[in-house]
Parts: structure tokens; C-alpha cells; sequence
């Protein structure tokens, strides 16, 4: 049985004093971390005090990418050195929106993948289609593509530890949700790529997330398919009741 793993990304939203609010919310809740993974992938900023702020709860604390690098003269970056250092333990790796405007790469999220193990980040690997390539019948394709080129190199201990979340880009911030029947079979074909390269422990233990206006309203039959393993969230992750109700699904 996989655990599912439900992670907020913030993306560049809230205040310093917001972020913290929500923290302070969240860990009174009652969830039970021994059945659900919650994660919070915060602004670079907030992370210092968000760490600490949860330090002994449920929560953990994720980053929304890093650079490859330990350190160097990168004007602007964070390094996975720098995360571990803080107590983050997650990092967001290839977001769509890095892809489309920060250059992100196949081959620079590899890279990342293989710096985020090295500083014990667990690395949320986001691949996902566009709506073209969606409607030319590519989008298995494209995304087993997306997924054998960021995981390249890395040892079967790390893929075993890996997250990948399947993110439709059409679906992000729209509104618009992949069915769950569709999302299933996306997320089973990136299992059946991961099996044909790596066999099946490998496959049978990797998550696989689900992204893309996720809600609380469909939250439940999104994770009641087989080869969902939980969800990464933007809008509905900003809320504490509704990134509560989230994880309540999971659990
Ligand atoms: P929304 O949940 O707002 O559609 O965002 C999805 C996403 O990009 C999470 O990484």
C-alpha cells in the first residue's frame, strides 16, 4: 500500500505573517500523519520560519524548486544544500510554470532530482501535457517521455523514495479537472513506463500524484483510483479548511 501524499504549493502567494497563521492553524488539527503525508511548498522566504513553526506536527515543509548546484555564484538561486540546511525535506521539481517561464528542462530537473538525493530532499517531479498535445493524442507519450528523462541515473532506493505528480497543463488553475478516469490512466501509464525501465518493486512503490484544481469536491474519487497516490494542490491548498478537508481525504 502506497501512503498518499498530499502537498500544498503556495506558488508566490501570502505574506510572511500569513504563511505563519496558517502553520500555527494547521498543526492544532487533527490529522493523523500516519496515514496521510501533508506538505507545505513554500516561497523560498517563508521556509526558515515555517520549519520551525511545525517542527514536531504533521506538516512538513517543501520548496517550490532549487538549483543543482551546492552553491556558487548563481545570483537569485537556492540550493538543495541550503534547504536541507533549514530542515526542508521536499522539493517541487519541473512545475509547468518553471518549464514555461524559468527554463526549466528535462535535463535540468534531472540534475535537480539527482542534487535534491544527495541533500535528502524528497523531489515531487512534476511532467504533464499541453492541451495541443492532449488533443493529438500524445499525451502518454509526451509525459512517460518527461518522466524517463528526469529520473535518468537515479538509484532504485531514490526512484522508490521519488514522487512524480502528474499535472495536466490545461487543468492548472482553470478549473477545468482531468476526469479521474483520465488522470488514472495517465498516472498508470507513467507506472507502466516506470516498470518496463525499472521493474516492479519500483513501480509498485513510487507515487504518483494527481494535480490540477484539485478541490475538496473532487478530491475523493481522484484518490479512490488505483493508480492515484495523492495530490498536488495550488488555489485550494491556500486555505487552512480546505487543505485540511484534503488531507482528511487521504487519510
Ligand atoms: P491548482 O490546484 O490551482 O489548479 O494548481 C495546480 C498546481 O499547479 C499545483 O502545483
Amino acid at each position: 500500500m502506497r501512503k498518499p501524499v498530499i502537498a500544498g504549493n503556495w506558488k508566490m502567494y501570502k505574506t510572511l505573517a500569513e504563511a505563519k497563521e496558517f502553520a500555527l492553524q494547521l498543526k492544532e488539527q487533527q490529522v493523523d500523519g500516519t496515514k496521510v503525508d501533508a506538505v507545505i511548498c513554500a516561497p523560498p522566504l517563508f521556509l526558515d520560519q515555517l520549519v520551525e513553526a511545525t517542527k514536531g506536527s504533521f506538516v512538513s515543509i517543501g520548496a517550490q524548486t532549487m538549483h543543482e548546484e551546492k552553491e556558487g555564484a548563481y545570483t537569485g538561486e537556492v540550493s538543495g544544500h541550503q534547504l536541507q540546511d533549514l530542515g526542508v525535506e521536499y522539493v517541487v521539481l519541473g512545475h509547468s510554470e518553471r518549464r514555461q517561464y524559468f527554463n526549466e528542462t528535462d535535463e535540468s530537473v534531472n540534475k535537480k532530482a539527482k542534487a535534491a538525493f544527495e541533500n535528502n530532499l524528497t523531489p515531487i517531479i512534476c511532467v504533464g501535457e499541453t492541451l495541443e498535445q492532449r488533443e493529438q493524442n500524445e499525451t502518454e507519450t509526451i509525459v512517460s517521455n518527461q518522466v524517463m528523462a528526469a529520473i535518468e541515473g537515479l538509484t532504485e532506493e531514490q526512484l522508490i523514495q521519488s514522487i512524480i505528480a502528474y499535472e495536466p497543463i490545461w487543468a492548472i488553475g482553470t478549473g477545468k479537472t482531468a476526469t479521474a478516469d483520465d488522470a488514472n490512466d495517465v498516472c498508470q501509464a507513467i507506472r507502466e513506463t516506470i516498470l518496463d525501465g525499472y521493474g516492479e518493486e519500483v513501480a509498485n512503490s513510487v507515487r504518483i500524484q494527481y494535480g490540477g484544481s484539485v478541490k475538496p469536491e473532487n478530491i475523493v474519487e481522484l484518490l479512490s483510483k488505483e493508480h492515484i497516490d495523492g495530490a498536488l494542490v495550488g488555489g485550494a491548498s491556500l486555505q487552512v479548511d480546505s487543505f485540511v478537508k484534503l488531507l482528511e481525504a487521504g487519510a
